[in-house]
């Protein structure tokens, strides 16, 4: 069992100056609160913060990390409370052993290993000091190194895979592969007893044809190396037992197929260095292509640097080379602990600071910021910037983007929640439905049967979930605006031609005019006439086709041109980012296709598109304006006003719709007004597919007989 004087000489050998009283008096303290308990080993239970402490001093973390290790369980397994903590050891002991009491009390339940990765993350960043999770890290170092004094094998397992799916990926996470390394072997001696004998078995077996093996590449490298004054360090060793296991399952493969069971290693002095050794590497052997990875020039979130190349050795086989400097070799095995490694009377050596510039510019920017909890905060939030990970109140974990609301958390359970989510309760307290939400938080959301999502919900909703929901919500609403408003429209104008709407539903003309729309039911063709796709007198002419009664003036001019008016459905114009929206034109300044258009919001009709300089537009609040164009693919004819100024003669009227129908336009209206000087003042509601035909029209009126002017009257 390791004693407090062999922690206290780990901690010398690397801080001299280290607050030793401290410690002492932690060690003091833990003993005498946790006096009587005795350990599954039989030990007294002291043997177990004092590993701890051991483990971190092995990560050579400060005093204060290791004065937590040694009370690390004082708070959760005795009288001691962590005002006592904080009175004694100061706030920041305090500060992370109750951090390390309150991941102890996380419910991680076997059922919920599949949110392992929640777990871990949650974890990571409910700790706001790392500290919290080395102490944690270290904690189940020891548990699993003591595991074998668990009599139940059931319980083994269980604590063995809670380690393979959330400590195991925490320690890599961090970058701190000795324990990653451990963890995982231990876990895997349990998880998988026969797996592990047998990859155990064949390591031992070969091995001494192995290890002459080792010596030839060794050899090899260093005599290149040598030949230009390169001097380096090689290392070959196996690779864990888990990590071969899981190369023999994901590829299957066999062992000896397995080819990087031993991984080697080239240290060098300087970064320069570590290129030039790679190009003599690769001159050795030949590399395989696409395996090469340059962990220096871009290095992995948990700062981990090397190079990393595949090559064919000396047998023919795959080979695995990891070249990386001194400084980055300290990396690799102590992760981000090497941030917390005692620094004091000593100056941040340069190579470091170029290491880990990233932490170096947190603590440059800060200078002035002594808090040490603020520095490791900011280390926590570049850990994991865009998570936030919440609790239902059966204790599941739910994972939501950073600043998610309880509604976007309702949607995350089940639409049904959403769409009914009338209040929300964090933590047992009522918050407003946009309040964000903090890791750790338990929420739970209050629904009422019939209640509808709100369209404001859009303004503050963080995930697509939630998003397209109350979307789909919003178009079904609007669907059944439409249906109805298309109804009163298409009652109103079979009225008008004494016929009854409801009796020709389902006759054989309704479904001949559905069919000719391109719809597939009458209420599709409803809703489009509610949304204004096709106009109800488009509908009535179909019903209709020789109207018996006295021909209005526009009847009489279509018939005149003999035009079949067709039209497909769509709106002609594109809203940005929105399918299949409510789109009306404005009435004030009939846009077509070609004219530059401007987009409105509008309270309940979907987004109403005026030109673009129409005084109407002008006068809508910006915030409400949104991106709209012309569909390019559109066939739709919009409706304009002409005006023409012409002196009266016989014929006028049909020459003016005969120049109107060569070019293709319809004639919709038309209101004549004749002045005392026989001067004809004519407004015409044209239907143009663009600007061009417009003109065109335009164009050709002017050439009528009499016409003075024709312009568009916006
Ligand atoms: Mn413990």
């Amino acid at each position: 069992m390791i004693r407090i004087s062999d922690i206290i000489d780990k901690i010398t050998d690397f801080n001299p100056d280290a607050d030793l009283d401290l410690i002492d008096r932690a060690y003091v303290f833990s003993a005498m609160v946790h006096d009587g308990q005795v350990r599954l080993s039989g030990e007294p239970y002291l043997s177990h913060p004092l590993e701890v402490a051991g483990i971190l001093a092995d990560m050579k973390l400060d005093v204060v990390s290791v004065a937590a290790g040694l009370l690390h369980d004082v708070i959760e397994d005795t009288h001691a409370t962590a005002e006592e903590i904080g009175d004694m050891f100061g706030n920041e002991v305090r500060h992370i052993v109750s951090g390390v009491t309150k991941l102890s009390t996380l419910p991680f339940s076997s059922a919920q290993a599949r949110e392992a990765e929640s777990i871990r993350k949650m974890l990571l960043a409910m700790a706001d000091d790392i500290r919290v999770i080395l102490i944690k890290l270290a904690d189940r170092m020891h548990n699993m190194r003591t595991l074998q004094y668990h009599t139940s094998a059931a319980k083994q397992r269980k604590i063995a895979q809670e380690t393979l799916d959330i400590y195991a990926p925490i320690a890599s996470r961090l970058g701190i592969f000795w324990i990653k390394n451990e963890l995982e072997n231990i876990a895997f001696k349990y998880i998988l007893p026969e797996a592990f004998a047998q990859i155990e078995s064949l390591v031992a077996k070969g091995r001494e044809e192995r290890s002459r093996y080792v010596e030839t590449v060794k050899t090899f490298i260093r005599q290149k190396m040598d030949e230009n004054n390169l001097p380096c360090e090689v290392l070959g060793r196996y690779k864990n037992y888990y990590s071969i296991h899981q190369k023999m399952v994901q590829q299957n493969l066999e062992f000896e197929e397995v080819y990087d069971i031993i991984a080697f290693r080239i240290i060098l002095d300087t970064i320069p260095q570590c290129y030039e050794a790679l190009g003599l590497v690769h001159a050795l052997w030949k590399p395989i292509a696409k395996k090469f990875k340059d962990y220096i020039g871009m290095p992995k979130a948990n700062m981990y640097q090397s190079l990393h190349t595949t090559v064919i050795g000396p047998y023919g086989e795959r080979m695995e080379i990891q070249i990386r400097t001194r400084d980055m070799d300290q990396v690799a095995k102590s992760g981000i602990a090497a941030h917390w490694s005692y620094k004091e009377g000593k100056t941040t050596d340069a190579k470091t600071a170029e290491a880990f510039a990233w932490v170096q510019n947190i603590v440059e920017n800060q200078a002035h910021i002594k808090d040490p909890d603020e520095f490791l905060e900011n280390v926590r939030i570049d850990l994991f910037p865009d998570d936030v990970y919440v609790f239902t109140p059966n204790g599941e974990i739910k994972s939501l983007p950073k600043g998610a609301t309880p509604v976007d958390f309702a949607y995350a359970i089940h639409s049904e929640v959403g769409d009914q989510c009338v209040g929300a309760k964090v933590n047992g307290r009522m918050v407003p439905l946009k309040y964000q939400l903090q890791t750790g938080e338990s929420v739970s959301i209050i629904t009422q049967k019939g209640h509808q999502p709100s369209k404001d919900w859009l303004g503050f909703v963080k995930t697509i979930k939630a998003r397209s929901k109350i979307r789909q919500w919003i178009k079904t609403q609007e669907k059944e605006r439409s249906l109805t408003l298309g109804r009163e429209m298409c009652e109103k104008a079979l009225r008008k031609v004494r016929l009854n709407f409801n009796s020709l539903l389902k006759s054989p003309e309704m479904d001949e005019a559905v069919e000719s729309f391109g719809y597939k039911s009458v209420d599709d063709l409803i809703i489009a006439i509610g949304y204004g796709k096709i106009t109800p007198l488009q509908l009535v002419r179909k019903l209709v086709p020789k109207p018996d009664e006295a021909e209005d003036q526009q009847s009489l001019l279509n018939r005149l041109m003999g035009r079949v008016r067709k039209k497909k459905s769509g709106s002609g114009v594109v809203v940005k980012g929105v399918d299949d929206i409510l789109v009306r034109f404005g009435k004030c300044c009939q846009p077509v296709p070609g004219d530059p258009i401007v987009g409105y919001i509008t309270r309940g009709f979907g987004v109403t598109v005026h030109r673009a300089g129409c005084v109407n537009a002008i006068k809508t609040n910006p915030e409400r304006s949104i991106e709209v164009e012309w569909d390019a693919a559109t066939r739709e004819s919009f409706p304009v006003k002409i005006k023409i100024r012409a002196l009266d003669r016989m014929g006028l009227l049909a020459d003016v719709a005969i120049s109107i129908s060569k070019s293709g336009a319809n004639i919709v209206s038309v209101k004549s007004q004749t002045s005392e000087n026989k001067e004809v003042s004519s407004f015409f509601t044209l239907e143009v597919t663009n600007t061009e035909q417009l003109s065109q029209v335009l164009t050709g009126l002017k050439k009528v007989k009499q016409v003075l002017e024709v312009y568009r009257v916006s």
